[in-house]
């Protein structure tokens, strides 16, 4: 053999090494997680996505649903990718897509194992449990560039912190990381490391994290080697259920640039994969939000997750209720309400960390029953111009699809029978309200 040969096969060789190394599954930049309940709107979500395209712009669909939903719904998360392919297949898609297992734990994540390749690994219960043995001051010990006064370039201020703040955070969420690293290494041995992507969670909890914890966070899910593309932290203000956010606006765009920055440096400093970005969960319906997001991902030139679920079950509603009493539509959707009423600490109890409804604000079944289908629909689409909207009843039927699972066939028949109001209804809250002012144009 000569040596020509040796070298182009030797060559060749490190080529190989090179792609089984490299190659991993990833996320595009702009992507939307697109909550769908009853599995019979991927196509009319698909459709947002599409419109996007033509725009433009590639924002690439993930159909995520959590363990919680599934469990309310009595549904398996086969459903959901069969739901999606068929969508990707009838619609001629060619783009990625993906099937996210959404807030999943160690003993939650088996069933997601299948059908999907993106997990949400959810650890907010843990955040503020102890970590096993010394391993506070080991990674205090590890991480001494993370005491002192830290610049990271895009960052406000610089990070000032303390051996005891480092200390003070790795306390706090150490342990979340290590179970994250569990839950992690659980799919991985299941579906090969390559084949999915990882996101982790941290939003419902009670404190938000701020960007130096975010920084610390980063790190110790590096040192767990988790190749991590969307982290999903709590941020400053309420981001409650399919309403707009309650909050300071300039506190939350200072926040959100900050936790860009921070999300480039970890990228950059730790190793951790290049298009990690940040994932917004609760994220639909947040219009005071887009725009600020919007300006600070152009100008740090970030991707972004935002995810959404039930604002497309609120769309079902509108369109049943938009079509009026001749097709019964709208008596269901008055049905639905009227039991979600009765029934409203069982709904609500599970969301607690984000919804705020003001039972005060909610109407009686009686005055509901006796609406218009233009009343229904002026006081359940989110139009915050509308003097008629109501964020407590939407709030209270966003968490009310229980009642509509309940109704088994009867509601999956209702879909079918208003499927066209549906799905425009779907397919134009999803593009005009959230892909349009958040990534086009
Ligand atoms: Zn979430």
């Amino acid at each position: 053999m000569g040596q020509g040969v040796r070298r182009a096969r030797k060559h060749y060789n490190n080529l190989l090494l090179l792609i089984e190394v490299d190659w991993m599954l990833t996320l595009s930049k702009y992507s939307v997680g697109v909550g769908d309940r009853f599995a019979h709107q991927a196509k009319a979500q698909l459709r947002a996505c599409m419109l996007a395209a033509d725009a433009g712009v590639d924002v690439i669909p993930v159909w995520n649903k959590s363990n919680r939903e599934h469990t309310i719904i009595g549904s398996e998360p086969g459903s959901v990718r069969a739901a999606a392919d068929a969508a990707v297949k009838e619609l001629s898609w060619k783009k990625p897509y993906h099937v996210d297992a959404d807030h999943i734990r160690l003993e939650t994540v088996d069933r997601f194992l299948p059908a999907c390749d993106f997990y949400t690994i959810d650890v907010a219960d843990s955040i503020g449990h102890p970590a096993t043995g010394d391993a506070v001051t080991a990674f205090a010990n590890r991480h001494p560039k993370l005491t002192g006064t830290l610049t990271i370039p895009g960052v406000s201020a610089p990070f000032t912190t303390t051996r005891a703040d480092v200390e003070r955070i790795a306390a706090k969420y150490l342990k979340a990381v290590q179970d994250a690293g569990a839950i992690y290494r659980k799919i991985a041995t299941a579906k090969g490391a390559e084949n999915f992507i990882t996101e982790v969670s941290m939003d419902e909890t009670d404190a938000p994290q701020t960007p130096s914890e975010l920084l610390l966070i980063l790190v110790a899910l590096a040192d767990e080697k988790i190749p991590l593309q969307t982290i999903a932290p709590k941020f400053t203000g309420r981001f409650n259920k399919g309403v707009d956010y309650v909050g300071d606006l300039k506190q939350f765009e200072k926040e959100f640039r900050d936790d860009l920055a921070v999300i480039a440096f970890a990228v950059k400093q730790y190793g951790l994969p290049a298009t990690l970005k940040l994932s917004v969960h609760s994220g639909s319906d947040k219009f005071s939000l887009y725009p600020i997001m919007r300006r600070a991902i152009r100008d740090a030139g970030a991707g972004l997750h935002l995810k959404t679920a039930g604002t497309t079950w609120l769309e079902e509603l509108i369109g049943l209720a938009e079509s009026g009493a001749d097709s019964f539509g709208l008596s269901v959707a008055k049905e639905i309400y009227a039991k979600a009423l009765t029934k409203k600490d069982e709904l609500c109890a599970p969301y607690a960390t984000v919804i705020d409804i003001d039972p005060n604000k909610l109407p009686s079944a009686e005055s509901v029953n006796a609406w218009t289908k233009e009343q229904f629909v002026s006081a359940l689409r989110h139009d915050p111009e509308t003097p008629a909207f109501n964020p407590s009843f939407r709030q209270l039927l966003h968490v009310g699809f229980k009642i509509a699972a309940q109704m088994g066939d009867r509601y999956l028949n209702m879909l079918r029978a208003c499927e066209s109001a549906v799905s425009r209804n779907v397919t134009t809250n999803l593009y005009d309200r959230h892909l349009k002012p958040l990534f086009v144009g």
